[in-house]
């Protein structure tokens, strides 16, 4: 296997992807009689054992529902679930865990926040998102806009996958009250100015929200560096479980939004004269909440805390890099998204294929990637595609494996293009 070690400066151990790979037990089977080669990780990231054990420890030794103070048990769980929101406050930089809201996943953290923010909006308000966003950073707002008559405002791209920033200054004006935009874009990879795009919407009095769905799988964001109101991610990107995720807000502007869901737990008082709301992060999180998941996310954070993340940045430059290269070696292959800071996310089209033949193709030789919208249509209609195939790679990924999705695709484009 070609070697992926990155030497550092930190004296700690290089970044060993063989090793690494060994901590990931769904990556060494066949598929379709070869090797599996996982380039879909934008669409979900594989679990490391680190954190399946976590998961499975706690429902072997502390399961019981959480927050009821009334057994050994209980307070085992509680101490694990409010452990997780501890871990996920350090990963964001969170000034409290009081911010930490546990959502299902990306979506519904930007739902809980476009309808926060609802009694905020009146007719003629502006919400600023891009068009490279996903439809989940998209349609809530647009409901939202429906209710109040505010109206959803696209910010332009342009053709290299960048934001195309005088768009953006010439769209932010007074009546703007929200800028929704994505810290990474799941179809080009382009890592967006994030911090200098909130730092002007701030000046005007504008809240912000960043999309960080496709950003913490690589890069570990400091909310209060970025000084953003609300920022929202998904744990199964982030190598944990599937059904949780994380909104994290500014505590005082979440102490004045109305709950999302009502139900048990997020309560402080209920009569039918007059029911009161529970506190921070409580209010925000009706019924029993996703204890084990939550288990399992802090276990995946913990996991990528022990990894260099230098070393490991470095390794997924170097992934974006060879595959960058190959390009040139499969006729009629071209690359969507070439902004000048990208992470390692590769949306392509091939003269002459269809993306979804590309995958099926691809999938025969047991290379996984997407194809289609990514539920990003705007942004399709924008290049004038029906969609595209897309490879993104994790630090697990190899360059061998790199080599091998090009030698699949020179195949494909000889045989079928
Ligand atoms: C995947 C994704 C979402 C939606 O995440 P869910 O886990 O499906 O809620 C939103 N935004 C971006 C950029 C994504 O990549």
């Amino acid at each position: 296997m070609t070697d992926l070690s990155v030497a550092n400066t930190a004296n700690q151990p290089a970044f060993d992807v063989d090793s690494i790979r060994r901590d990931f037990p769904i990556l060494s089977q066949q598929v379709n009689g070869k090797p599996l080669v996982y380039l879909d990780n934008g669409a979900s990231a594989q679990k490391p054992a680190a954190v399946l054990d976590a998961m499975d420890r706690y429902y072997r030794e502390m399961h019981s529902n959480v927050h009821r103070g009334a057994h050994t048990l209980g307070d085992r769980a509680t101490a694990a679930f409010e452990g997780a929101r501890e871990t996920v406050r350090s990963f964001l930089n969170a000034e409290s865990t009081r911010e930490i809201i546990w959502t299902r996943g990306t979506t519904e953290a930007i739902n809980l926040v476009a309808n926060g923010l609802a009694p905020r909006l009146r007719a003629g308000d502006e919400i600023l998102v891009t068009h490279m966003e996903h439809h989940a950073n998209i349609v809530p707002w647009q409901m939202v806009a429906e209710r109040t008559g505010a109206k959803v405002v696209p910010i332009q791209v342009t053709p290299a996958g960048e934001l195309d920033l005088d768009s953006f200054h010439s769209l932010l004006n007074d009546r703007t009250r929200v800028l929704a935009l994505t810290h990474v874009s799941n179809v080009l990879g382009t890592v967006n100015p994030v911090m200098e795009l909130v730092g002007e919407a701030k000046k005007r009095g504008v809240l912000t929200l960043l999309d960080g769905a496709q950003a913490v799988p690589h890069y570990q964001p400091d909310v209060q560096a970025l000084d953003c109101d609300f920022y929202v991610f998904s744990s199964h990107k982030l190598f944990g479980p599937t059904g949780i995720g994380v909104l994290y807000g500014k505590a005082e502007l979440l102490e004045a939004m109305p709950p999302y869901q009502g139900g048990g737990e997020m309560i402080e008082r209920v009569s039918f004269e007059r029911t009161t709301w529970n506190v921070l992060p409580y209010k925000f999180e009706a019924g029993t909440p996703a204890i084990a998941e939550a288990v399992g996310l802090g276990a995946a954070i913990d996991y990528l805390g022990r990894l260099d993340r230098q070393a490991m940045e470095a390794a997924e430059s170097a992934l974006l890099a060879r595959a960058n290269d190959l390009v040139a070696t499969v006729p009629g292959m071209e690359i969507i998204g070439t902004a000048a800071k990208k992470v390692p996310v590769m949306s392509f089209k091939i003269a002459g294929l269809h993306p979804s033949d590309i995958g099926t193709l691809l999938d025969q030789q047991g290379i996984a990637i997407r194809t289609g919208h990514h539920c990003a249509m705007p942004l399709m209609d924008f290049y004038g595609v029906p969609g595209t195939a897309r490879a993104s790679f994790a630090f697990y990924n190899t360059l061998d494996e790199v080599e091998q999705l090009f030698t699949a695709l020179q195949k494909i484009q000889r045989l079928f293009a």
